[in-house]
């Protein structure tokens, strides 16, 4: 008891210098903090609620709750976690939902990326952005197809006729660009200035050998910037991931805001669509898939099954509650469709280890502008379920769980 009262002090004090520091946030006019994160997604929810469309009012209702009130916590080593009530789950337009899916990201691939890029010293790392002119409003789907299909056709995965006279075999075709083991693309639309949409794909290209621009140019038939990455440590590649990722997933109200403060360009911010250009955008992105992996970087899952032993895998199958047996197979000759389903609990694995949380608290943030913190002071959040602690596995089934404070990351 002595400890638990130790801890509930110390967990006090902490709290009050976590919710400080987003007291001050509302300061910044920087759209960094928790404050003015929570600010841009509710201004978007009071605009989308006014709208007609009911499927853009639903969102708004999320987005408007999300991340206001928590359960705290605090780790055993004394960091302050919260518990959200109510999260948006909306990646594609909460800052803080983008900010999850780009740490996911570069969990997942950075390892990979540098692997590759030290394996071998003709291995190189490129970072591109493949353009098309725009399309016209009612198009944006179309486009969002097209440029992905013109990226597999004309370069990912193209396929050229071979001359007779280099023929060795009856094979008359071959992969144009044999040199690009493996790409991680993820494609951008915001409305450009003409009000048209501006469909691109920003893409981390893995290269091994030569390398010709031209010739991929020319491949792709419209404009294509490309940069090698010659720093390819940790930090460094978890930035150009971040800058990959980054226009798509963070709040688009944000970018275009600071873009036109900088005169750089006066296409609309997200929050000044039209109802009509917002479902457009809406219903296009909805179920996109709009990261992806091809080629050396796709086979993470594959890689890891194939290392894992018997034991680890007969837990992944019960987990996934598909046959043992299974546990004897290659990763390719699993069934499709449960590779899929498999795929999330081999790669889920080590997500990091249990944490004991102590739970005391509970915090509302109105608005993000003022905040009440309740601390249930020498008591434990959980004994009334007559637990003294809880184990949570991060990322586990506990997705309104986040670390640290909200305003400082
Ligand atoms: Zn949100």
């Amino acid at each position: 008891m002595a400890e638990l009262e130790k801890n509930s002090i110390e967990f006090t004090d902490k709290v009050k210098d976590d919710v400080h520091a987003l007291a001050a946030d509302t300061t910044e006019v920087e759209l960094e903090g928790y404050a003015a994160r929570r600010h841009a997604e509710q201004s978007l929810a009071h605009k989308w609620l006014s709208f007609e469309s009911e499927e853009l009012k639903e969102a708004a209702r999320k987005m408007l709750h999300c991340r206001s009130s928590s359960t705290i916590c605090m780790t055993e080593a004394g960091e302050v976690r919260y518990i959200w009530d109510e999260v948006c789950g909306l990646g594609k337009i909460c800052p803080d939902e983008g900010r999850k899916e780009t740490q996911r990201v570069v969990k997942k691939y950075v390892p990979e990326l540098r692997k590759f890029a030290q394996r071998r010293p003709t291995h190189r790392l490129f970072y591109a952005v493949f353009t098309q002119p725009n399309f016209s409003l009612g198009s944006l789907k179309v486009g969002m197809d097209k440029i992905m299909l013109d990226l597999n056709e004309r370069v990912l995965k193209a396929v050229e006729v071979i001359p007779e006279e280099e023929r060795t075999s009856r094979k008359a075709t071959r992969i144009r660009f044999p040199q690009i083991k493996g790409a991680l693309t993820t494609l951008e639309a915001p409305l450009s200035e003409g009000l048209k949409w501006n469909v691109h794909v920003n893409a981390i290209l893995m290269v091994d050998g030569r390398f010709d621009y031209k010739e991929i140019c020319e491949a792709w038939g419209h404009n294509v910037e490309i940069r090698e990455l010659k720093e390819t440590d940790e930090q460094s590649l978890g930035q150009t991931i971040q800058e990959v990722l980054k226009y798509s997933v963070q709040l688009v109200t944000t970018k275009s805001a600071s873009k036109r403060e900088r005169h750089a360009t006066n296409a609309p911010a997200f929050s000044e669509w039209t109802e009509q250009q917002t479902l457009e955008w809406w219903k296009a992105m909805k179920g996109f898939r709009r990261t992806r992996s091809y080629g050396e970087i796709y086979a993470l899952e594959k890689v890891k099954w194939n290392n894992a032993t018997q034991f680890q895998r007969e837990k992944w199958l019960k987990t996934a509650g598909m046959p043992q047996e299974w546990a004897t197979m290659e990763w390719l000759d699993i069934p499709k469709d449960n590779r899929k389903a498999l795929k999330e609990i081999v790669l889920g694995a080590d997500k990091g280890d249990p944490v004991t949380l102590i739970a005391i608290g509970r915090a509302i943030l109105n608005d993000a502008l003022t905040y009440s913190v309740d601390l249930i002071k020498g008591n434990n959040f959980f004994s009334s379920t007559s637990r003294k602690q809880t184990t949570y596995q991060p990322g586990y089934g506990h997705e309104r769980f986040d670390t640290g404070p909200p305003g400082y990351h």
